[in-house]
């Protein structure tokens, strides 16, 4: 008998956040790699899950999530994209949206199922579609923009296609969906009975006085989605790994369901009876794109006295630049370069492409406090490859 484990994900290494934070750490780099803040969280919302913990909200919840929490999330996404949503079948509370994007796909996915992804795309995805047995077909987002290509998806859907992931606002690139997009996948997914998986974990930070698209917006939409929200981004707590989905398929949250209870069952109970309080406060995420958008323009106007250039960025954590009229280096070997020549980490986003497309562009994180921020731009004020 072989003792020899065959690999479901033989082209899978470390993922590139990891990879990038250890290497940070290891050169006491500024790490404006890794998606997440450098701020404090609300002192409130800690308060309100320790006197949730204090209370004795400490044993397993529902494992669809806890219902207050599940009834408050309806009450806010039908206030902020008008469709109705009921607690008991539209939405499960998740250990972070890495897992429900996970399971979504899980639940949905047969043996040779097609399934379009956009890229540059987050580094979960592909790895997510090949372990269930999927197959994924890549579409490069228009160059100048990052805008979706509609011709090439409808002419790269086949009797196959079971599913399209959209990710607006869009890491790593910071692009944002229009109306206009969203009425496209509406009549693509009613003509051919499409699935969509939409990831919105930054749905709150979106510059600019732009309207976050929402798949929720689309009651018909809808019936063919799941949207995926991530309480780490909404809330600068990314180390909570919590999260939730909602779809009004109830088939596919069904079957989400079935695959989630034997995976986790139940999502950490005092935080979801803490953020249920905390929910009351409506400002907490309505304010986050102005803060946020003032820490992009912060960081833009920083940059201005580095040779890099920007790539515009409307929402989510990140802005891109671009190296390519500086130098030819490969941008993995870049990267590595800035955080141990200058102390600077970022990403490289050809690890966003399945092929390691290599545009010569590296990602930066601006959830950085001001002072981390101008630490970072002072390093790379000489930079010279
Ligand atoms: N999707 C995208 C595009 C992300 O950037 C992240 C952030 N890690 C996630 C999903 C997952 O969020 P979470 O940390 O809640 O798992
Ligand atoms: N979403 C975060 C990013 O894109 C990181 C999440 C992770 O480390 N898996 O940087």
């Amino acid at each position: 008998m072989s003792s020899f484990i065959y690999s479901k994900l033989p082209q899978v290494g470390t993922t590139i956040f990891t990879v990038m934070s250890q290497l940070a750490a290891t050169h006491n780099a500024v790490n404006l790699g890794q998606g997440f803040p450098d701020f404090p969280m609300s002192a409130e919302l800690i308060a309100c899950v320790t006197k949730a913990m204090q209370d004795g909200a400490n044993q397993y919840t529902h494992m669809n999530g806890l219902p207050l929490l599940r009834e408050q999330l309806c009450q806010k996404m039908e206030h902020l994209y008008g469709t109705p949503l009921h607690a008991n079948d539209h939405i499960t509370i998740t250990p972070g949206g890495t897992y429900a994007i996970y399971t979504a796909i899980t639940a949905l996915l047969q043996p040779g199922d097609e399934v379009i992804v956009f890229e540059p795309c987050y580094d979960s995805y592909l790895p997510n579609i090949i372990i269930n047995g999927g197959i994924p077909v890549t579409i490069a987002l228009n160059a100048n923009d990052y805008s979706i290509p509609w011709d090439e998806v409808n002419d790269k859907i086949t009797t196959k296609t079971k599913l399209i992931i959209i990710n607006s606002p869009h890491n790593p690139t910071g692009a944002v969906l229009q109306a206009s997009d969203l009425q496209q996948l509406e009549a693509i997914v009613a003509q051919k009975g499409i699935f969509v998986l939409s990831d919105e974990v930054y749905e709150h930070l979106i510059f600019d006085g732009i309207a976050h698209q929402s798949v929720c917006r689309y009651p018909n939409l809808l019936q063919h989605s799941m949207a995926v929200f991530s309480f780490g981004k909404t809330y600068h707590c990314t180390g909570w790994k919590l999260g939730y989905c909602i779809s009004t398929n109830e088939q596919w949250m069904q079957e989400f369901r079935k695959v989630h209870q034997f995976n986790v069952f139940s999502c950490n109970t005092p935080m979801q009876a803490g953020l249920a309080a905390y929910l009351q406060h409506p400002d907490a995420y309505l304010t986050l794109g102005t803060q946020m958008q003032a820490h992009r323009d912060y960081f833009q106007q920083l940059m201005q006295s580095t040779p890099l250039q920007a790539l515009p960025s409307y929402g989510s954590y990140f802005q891109c630049y671009s190296y390519a009229h500086l130098s030819d280096m490969p941008d993995k070997e870049a990267a590595v370069y800035l955080t141990e020549q200058y102390g600077v980490a970022t990403i490289p986003v050809s690890a966003f492409y399945a092929n390691g497309t290599d545009n010569k562009v590296l990602r930066f994180c601006f959830a950085k406090q001001f002072a981390t921020l101008e630490r970072a731009v002072a390093r790379l004020n000489d930079l010279q490859f």
